[in-house]
Protein backbone atom coordinates (compact mmCIF):
# COMPACT_ATOMS: atom_id res chain seq x y z
CA UNK A 1 0.00 0.00 0.00
CA UNK A 2 1.11 3.74 -1.21
CA UNK A 3 -0.62 6.14 1.20
CA UNK A 4 -0.48 9.66 0.93
CA UNK A 5 1.89 10.14 3.87
CA UNK A 6 4.03 7.93 6.23
CA UNK A 7 5.29 9.48 9.22
CA UNK A 8 9.18 9.05 9.49
CA UNK A 9 10.38 6.73 12.51
CA UNK A 10 13.95 7.57 13.38
CA UNK A 11 16.04 4.00 13.55
CA UNK A 12 15.17 2.48 17.46
CA UNK A 13 18.26 2.89 18.88
CA UNK A 14 18.73 6.31 18.60
CA UNK A 15 14.96 6.49 20.36
CA UNK A 16 15.95 4.18 23.01
CA UNK A 17 18.26 6.09 24.03
CA UNK A 18 16.29 8.80 25.14
CA UNK A 19 14.20 6.26 26.79
CA UNK A 20 16.82 5.21 29.03
CA UNK A 21 17.10 8.46 30.09
CA UNK A 22 13.86 9.19 30.76
CA UNK A 23 13.74 6.45 32.72
CA UNK A 24 16.59 7.27 34.94
CA UNK A 25 15.35 10.85 35.74
CA UNK A 26 12.04 9.70 35.98
CA UNK A 27 10.38 13.18 34.74
CA UNK A 28 7.35 12.05 32.15
CA UNK A 29 6.03 15.55 31.56
CA UNK A 30 5.69 19.53 32.98
CA UNK A 31 8.52 21.29 31.05
CA UNK A 32 10.96 18.52 31.80
CA UNK A 33 14.47 18.68 29.93
CA UNK A 34 13.59 17.07 26.90
CA UNK A 35 10.83 19.52 26.15
CA UNK A 36 13.35 22.09 26.70
CA UNK A 37 15.85 20.71 24.12
CA UNK A 38 13.59 20.16 21.54
CA UNK A 39 12.04 24.34 22.25
CA UNK A 40 16.06 25.32 21.64
CA UNK A 41 16.66 22.97 19.24
CA UNK A 42 13.85 24.37 16.86
CA UNK A 43 14.56 27.41 17.66
CA UNK A 44 18.38 26.92 16.54
CA UNK A 45 17.42 24.84 13.69
CA UNK A 46 14.40 27.17 12.38
CA UNK A 47 16.65 30.22 13.26
CA UNK A 48 13.19 31.78 15.03
CA UNK A 49 13.00 33.78 18.23
CA UNK A 50 10.56 31.87 20.42
CA UNK A 51 9.28 28.16 20.43
CA UNK A 52 6.72 27.17 22.90
CA UNK A 53 5.97 23.17 22.54
CA UNK A 54 2.32 22.27 22.68
CA UNK A 55 0.52 18.84 22.74
CA UNK A 56 -1.30 19.50 19.16
CA UNK A 57 -1.59 21.68 16.58
CA UNK A 58 -5.20 22.62 16.85
CA UNK A 59 -4.70 23.83 20.68
CA UNK A 60 -2.24 25.79 19.36
CA UNK A 61 -4.65 27.64 17.32
CA UNK A 62 -6.99 27.83 20.06
CA UNK A 63 -4.09 29.60 22.52
CA UNK A 64 -3.12 31.69 19.78
CA UNK A 65 -7.15 33.06 19.72
CA UNK A 66 -6.99 33.40 23.55
CA UNK A 67 -3.58 35.17 23.73
CA UNK A 68 -4.70 37.66 21.35
CA UNK A 69 -7.95 37.91 23.16
CA UNK A 70 -9.93 37.78 19.83
CA UNK A 71 -13.65 38.14 19.69
CA UNK A 72 -16.07 38.62 17.22
CA UNK A 73 -15.09 38.20 13.48
CA UNK A 74 -12.09 36.44 11.85
CA UNK A 75 -11.01 36.86 8.39
CA UNK A 76 -10.14 33.12 7.21
CA UNK A 77 -9.44 31.18 4.23
CA UNK A 78 -12.07 28.49 3.41
CA UNK A 79 -9.16 26.26 1.95
CA UNK A 80 -7.61 24.31 4.55
CA UNK A 81 -7.81 21.64 7.25
CA UNK A 82 -11.28 21.74 9.12
CA UNK A 83 -9.44 22.73 12.24
CA UNK A 84 -8.54 26.44 11.07
CA UNK A 85 -12.33 26.91 11.07
CA UNK A 86 -13.37 24.53 13.55
CA UNK A 87 -10.84 26.42 16.58
CA UNK A 88 -12.11 29.99 15.36
CA UNK A 89 -16.26 28.89 16.42
CA UNK A 90 -14.94 26.77 19.82
CA UNK A 91 -13.78 30.14 20.90
CA UNK A 92 -16.87 31.95 19.91
CA UNK A 93 -15.80 34.14 17.23
CA UNK A 94 -17.26 34.01 13.90
CA UNK A 95 -15.07 32.98 10.64
CA UNK A 96 -15.59 35.15 7.39
CA UNK A 97 -14.76 33.24 4.90
CA UNK A 98 -12.33 35.36 1.83
CA UNK A 99 -11.70 33.24 -0.83
CA UNK A 100 -8.51 31.98 -2.68
CA UNK A 101 -6.10 32.54 -5.02
CA UNK A 102 -6.94 30.00 -7.48
CA UNK A 103 -2.87 29.81 -8.56
CA UNK A 104 -1.25 29.69 -5.06
CA UNK A 105 -4.58 28.49 -3.18
CA UNK A 106 -3.58 30.53 -0.26
CA UNK A 107 -6.53 33.31 0.78
CA UNK A 108 -6.47 36.05 -2.08
CA UNK A 109 -5.33 39.54 0.15
CA UNK A 110 -7.30 41.46 -2.95
CA UNK A 111 -10.83 40.48 -1.23
CA UNK A 112 -9.77 40.82 2.09
CA UNK A 113 -10.79 44.92 2.75
CA UNK A 114 -14.35 43.95 1.32
CA UNK A 115 -14.86 41.21 4.09
CA UNK A 116 -13.72 43.92 7.00
CA UNK A 117 -16.24 44.71 9.11
CA UNK A 118 -17.13 46.70 12.63
CA UNK A 119 -16.75 43.85 14.43
CA UNK A 120 -13.37 42.11 12.56
CA UNK A 121 -10.80 41.54 14.92
CA UNK A 122 -8.67 39.32 13.06
CA UNK A 123 -7.10 37.54 10.02
CA UNK A 124 -6.21 33.80 10.19
CA UNK A 125 -4.54 32.41 7.23
CA UNK A 126 -2.99 28.86 6.17
CA UNK A 127 0.17 28.31 4.39
CA UNK A 128 -1.48 25.70 2.92
CA UNK A 129 0.28 22.59 1.54
CA UNK A 130 3.86 24.67 3.01
CA UNK A 131 3.26 26.82 0.37
CA UNK A 132 3.75 30.59 1.68
CA UNK A 133 0.94 33.40 1.87
CA UNK A 134 1.32 36.76 0.32
CA UNK A 135 2.38 37.66 3.81
CA UNK A 136 3.64 41.45 3.04
CA UNK A 137 -0.34 42.38 1.44
CA UNK A 138 -1.89 40.88 4.30
CA UNK A 139 0.31 42.67 7.04
CA UNK A 140 -0.48 45.52 4.86
CA UNK A 141 -4.14 45.36 5.46
CA UNK A 142 -3.60 44.63 8.90
CA UNK A 143 -1.73 47.33 9.77
CA UNK A 144 -4.39 49.41 7.93
CA UNK A 145 -6.97 48.02 9.60
CA UNK A 146 -5.47 47.05 13.02
CA UNK A 147 -6.05 44.02 13.02
CA UNK A 148 -4.05 41.02 14.35
CA UNK A 149 -2.63 37.79 12.71
CA UNK A 150 -2.71 34.52 12.93
CA UNK A 151 -0.93 32.57 10.48
CA UNK A 152 -2.39 28.51 10.87
CA UNK A 153 1.48 27.15 9.97
CA UNK A 154 0.56 23.69 10.06
CA UNK A 155 2.20 23.41 6.89
CA UNK A 156 4.92 25.71 7.40
CA UNK A 157 8.04 23.86 8.43
CA UNK A 158 11.00 24.63 6.71
CA UNK A 159 9.47 27.04 4.40
CA UNK A 160 10.84 30.48 4.09
CA UNK A 161 9.25 34.00 3.10
CA UNK A 162 11.72 36.91 2.16
CA UNK A 163 14.51 34.53 3.33
CA UNK A 164 12.90 34.12 7.14
CA UNK A 165 11.02 30.96 8.63
CA UNK A 166 7.48 31.39 7.83
CA UNK A 167 7.12 30.74 11.74
CA UNK A 168 8.52 34.46 12.39
CA UNK A 169 5.12 36.63 10.71
CA UNK A 170 2.25 37.33 12.13
CA UNK A 171 1.68 38.08 15.60
CA UNK A 172 1.11 34.25 16.47
CA UNK A 173 2.21 31.53 13.52
CA UNK A 174 1.23 27.79 14.71
CA UNK A 175 2.41 24.56 13.88
CA UNK A 176 1.38 21.17 13.83
CA UNK A 177 4.01 18.22 14.72
CA UNK A 178 1.26 15.63 14.01
CA UNK A 179 2.81 12.00 12.85
CA UNK A 180 1.44 13.21 9.14
CA UNK A 181 3.58 16.25 9.09
CA UNK A 182 6.41 16.66 7.71
CA UNK A 183 8.58 17.13 10.73
CA UNK A 184 6.90 15.86 14.15
CA UNK A 185 6.53 14.31 17.70
CA UNK A 186 3.52 11.74 17.25
CA UNK A 187 1.42 14.06 18.12
CA UNK A 188 2.32 17.57 19.14
CA UNK A 189 2.37 21.58 17.71
CA UNK A 190 4.09 24.99 18.76
CA UNK A 191 3.18 28.67 18.48
CA UNK A 192 5.53 30.98 17.59
CA UNK A 193 5.18 34.50 18.09
CA UNK A 194 8.15 37.42 18.11
CA UNK A 195 6.53 39.47 20.84
CA UNK A 196 7.85 38.00 24.63
CA UNK A 197 5.02 39.88 25.86
CA UNK A 198 2.81 37.16 24.02
CA UNK A 199 4.87 34.72 24.56
CA UNK A 200 4.89 35.07 28.63
CA UNK A 201 1.05 35.31 27.84
CA UNK A 202 0.84 32.17 26.15
CA UNK A 203 3.65 30.15 28.44
CA UNK A 204 0.59 30.60 31.08
CA UNK A 205 -2.22 29.36 29.03
CA UNK A 206 -0.10 26.46 28.55
CA UNK A 207 -0.37 25.24 31.82
CA UNK A 208 -3.28 26.15 33.66
CA UNK A 209 -2.25 29.73 34.22
CA UNK A 210 0.45 28.60 37.43
CA UNK A 211 3.27 31.25 38.58
CA UNK A 212 3.84 28.95 41.03
CA UNK A 213 2.70 25.65 42.30
CA UNK A 214 0.17 27.54 44.64
CA UNK A 215 -0.31 30.68 42.42
CA UNK A 216 -2.70 31.42 39.39
CA UNK A 217 -2.10 34.46 36.84
CA UNK A 218 -5.56 34.20 34.54
CA UNK A 219 -7.18 31.22 32.92
CA UNK A 220 -4.96 28.34 31.45
CA UNK A 221 -5.69 25.11 29.75
CA UNK A 222 -3.74 21.97 29.59
CA UNK A 223 -1.46 22.01 26.64
CA UNK A 224 1.38 20.65 27.98
CA UNK A 225 3.41 18.10 26.07
CA UNK A 226 5.37 15.29 27.04
CA UNK A 227 9.15 14.13 27.46
CA UNK A 228 8.11 11.17 25.24
CA UNK A 229 6.84 13.44 22.42
CA UNK A 230 9.91 15.33 22.76
CA UNK A 231 12.12 12.71 22.41
CA UNK A 232 10.74 11.64 18.87
CA UNK A 233 11.22 15.39 18.31
CA UNK A 234 14.70 15.26 18.94
CA UNK A 235 15.37 11.77 17.03
CA UNK A 236 13.46 13.15 13.87
CA UNK A 237 15.65 16.49 13.90
CA UNK A 238 18.45 15.01 13.44
CA UNK A 239 17.10 13.26 10.09
CA UNK A 240 15.61 16.68 8.62
CA UNK A 241 18.14 17.61 6.28
CA UNK A 242 17.96 14.33 4.79
CA UNK A 243 14.35 14.19 4.97
CA UNK A 244 13.49 17.42 2.87
CA UNK A 245 16.67 16.45 0.53
CA UNK A 246 13.98 13.46 -0.39
CA UNK A 247 11.55 15.00 -0.45
CA UNK A 248 12.38 17.64 -2.75
CA UNK A 249 13.76 15.01 -5.37
CA UNK A 250 10.72 13.12 -5.31
CA UNK A 251 8.57 16.80 -5.75
CA UNK A 252 10.74 17.54 -8.85
CA UNK A 253 10.26 14.28 -9.84
CA UNK A 254 5.91 14.65 -10.00
CA UNK A 255 6.45 18.18 -11.00
CA UNK A 256 8.88 17.78 -14.10
CA UNK A 257 6.40 14.82 -15.61
CA UNK A 258 2.95 16.93 -14.86
CA UNK A 259 4.15 20.26 -15.80
CA UNK A 260 3.92 19.34 -19.83
CA UNK A 261 0.32 18.22 -19.05
CA UNK A 262 -2.37 20.74 -20.10
CA UNK A 263 -4.92 18.60 -18.35
CA UNK A 264 -3.91 19.11 -14.58
CA UNK A 265 -3.48 22.71 -12.65
CA UNK A 266 0.01 22.14 -10.49
CA UNK A 267 0.90 24.60 -7.20
CA UNK A 268 2.19 28.12 -8.10
CA UNK A 269 4.94 29.02 -5.62
CA UNK A 270 4.47 32.56 -3.68
CA UNK A 271 7.12 35.36 -4.82
CA UNK A 272 9.52 35.51 -2.44
CA UNK A 273 9.01 31.53 -0.58
CA UNK A 274 11.44 29.22 -0.52
CA UNK A 275 8.87 26.13 -0.30
CA UNK A 276 9.34 22.93 1.64
CA UNK A 277 7.93 20.55 -0.57
CA UNK A 278 5.62 19.74 1.79
CA UNK A 279 2.40 18.10 -0.27
CA UNK A 280 1.84 17.98 -4.34
CA UNK A 281 -1.25 19.38 -5.02
CA UNK A 282 -2.79 17.73 -8.30
CA UNK A 283 -6.03 19.93 -9.83
CA UNK A 284 -7.75 17.71 -12.56
CA UNK A 285 -10.29 19.45 -14.87
CA UNK A 286 -13.35 18.28 -13.14
CA UNK A 287 -14.46 15.99 -10.06
CA UNK A 288 -15.40 13.03 -12.38
CA UNK A 289 -12.21 13.26 -13.42
CA UNK A 290 -10.48 13.22 -10.37
CA UNK A 291 -12.89 10.26 -9.44
CA UNK A 292 -11.49 8.64 -12.44
CA UNK A 293 -7.76 9.03 -10.95
CA UNK A 294 -8.62 7.96 -7.37
CA UNK A 295 -10.56 4.70 -8.33
CA UNK A 296 -7.52 4.19 -10.68
CA UNK A 297 -5.26 4.97 -8.43
CA UNK A 298 -7.03 2.84 -5.57
CA UNK A 299 -7.23 -0.25 -7.45
CA UNK A 300 -2.96 0.13 -7.57
CA UNK A 301 -3.17 0.06 -3.76
CA UNK A 302 -2.47 3.89 -4.29
CA UNK A 303 -4.05 5.96 -1.55
CA UNK A 304 -4.26 9.66 -2.32
CA UNK A 305 -5.90 11.96 -0.24
CA UNK A 306 -8.64 14.62 -1.12
CA UNK A 307 -6.54 17.62 0.84
CA UNK A 308 -8.56 19.34 1.29
CA UNK A 309 -12.50 18.68 0.49
CA UNK A 310 -14.85 20.27 1.75
CA UNK A 311 -14.34 23.62 1.25
CA UNK A 312 -14.69 24.96 5.17
CA UNK A 313 -17.15 27.50 3.74
CA UNK A 314 -19.67 24.85 3.68
CA UNK A 315 -19.27 22.99 6.67
CA UNK A 316 -22.60 22.46 8.66
CA UNK A 317 -21.45 25.44 11.62
CA UNK A 318 -20.14 28.17 9.52
CA UNK A 319 -22.01 31.01 7.65
CA UNK A 320 -21.50 30.07 4.21
CA UNK A 321 -20.09 32.54 2.34
CA UNK A 322 -19.85 32.06 -1.70
CA UNK A 323 -15.99 31.33 -2.41
CA UNK A 324 -16.06 30.26 -5.71
CA UNK A 325 -12.09 29.47 -6.18
CA UNK A 326 -11.94 27.28 -3.06
CA UNK A 327 -14.96 25.28 -3.80
CA UNK A 328 -13.82 24.54 -7.15
CA UNK A 329 -10.51 23.75 -6.39
CA UNK A 330 -11.74 21.36 -3.38
CA UNK A 331 -13.38 19.60 -5.37
CA UNK A 332 -10.96 18.52 -7.91
CA UNK A 333 -7.71 18.55 -5.67
CA UNK A 334 -6.07 15.29 -4.66
CA UNK A 335 -2.45 15.58 -2.97
CA UNK A 336 -0.08 12.60 -4.43
CA UNK A 337 1.96 10.34 -2.13
CA UNK A 338 4.68 11.97 -0.86
CA UNK A 339 7.15 10.77 2.23
CA UNK A 340 10.62 10.36 3.49
CA UNK A 341 11.39 6.79 1.21
CA UNK A 342 8.80 6.80 -1.11
CA UNK A 343 10.47 5.20 -4.57
CA UNK A 344 10.90 6.44 -7.90
CA UNK A 345 9.15 3.25 -9.12
CA UNK A 346 6.40 3.82 -7.36
CA UNK A 347 5.78 7.50 -8.37
CA UNK A 348 6.68 6.43 -12.13
CA UNK A 349 3.63 4.09 -11.50
CA UNK A 350 1.43 6.49 -10.12
CA UNK A 351 2.02 9.17 -12.67
CA UNK A 352 1.36 6.64 -15.46
CA UNK A 353 -2.18 5.61 -14.16
CA UNK A 354 -2.38 9.27 -13.82
CA UNK A 355 -1.78 10.16 -17.67
CA UNK A 356 -3.64 7.01 -18.88
CA UNK A 357 -7.03 8.49 -16.94
CA UNK A 358 -6.85 12.60 -17.45
C1 LIG B 1 -2.78 19.14 10.82
C2 LIG B 1 -3.40 20.49 10.75
C3 LIG B 1 -3.92 21.15 11.88
C4 LIG B 1 -4.13 20.46 13.19
O1 LIG B 1 -3.00 19.98 13.79
P1 LIG B 1 -3.11 18.77 14.86
O2 LIG B 1 -1.71 18.66 15.36
O3 LIG B 1 -3.55 17.56 14.12
O4 LIG B 1 -4.07 19.18 15.91
C5 LIG B 1 -4.35 22.47 11.76
N1 LIG B 1 -4.32 23.10 10.56
C6 LIG B 1 -3.85 22.50 9.45
C7 LIG B 1 -3.82 23.28 8.18
C8 LIG B 1 -3.40 21.17 9.50
O5 LIG B 1 -3.00 20.57 8.37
Amino acid sequence: MIPVTKPFLPPREEYNKYLNDIWERQWLTNHGPLVNELESKLKEHLNVSSALFLSNGTIAIQIAIKALELTGEIITTPFSYVATTSTIVWENCKPVFVDIDPLTFNIDPAKIEAAITEKTTAIMATHVFGNACDIDAIAAIAKKHGLKVIYDAAHGFGTLYNGKSVFEYGDISTCSFHATKIFHTVEGGAVFTTQPQLLEKMLLLRNFGHTSPVTFDGIGINAKNSEFHAAMGLCCMNHMDEIFKNRKTQWQHYQAALRESNKVQLLTVTKGCDFNCAYFPVVFESEAVLQKVLAALNLQYVQPRRYFFPSLNTVNYVDNRSSPHSESIAQRVLCLPLYHNLRKEDQDMILKVIMKNL
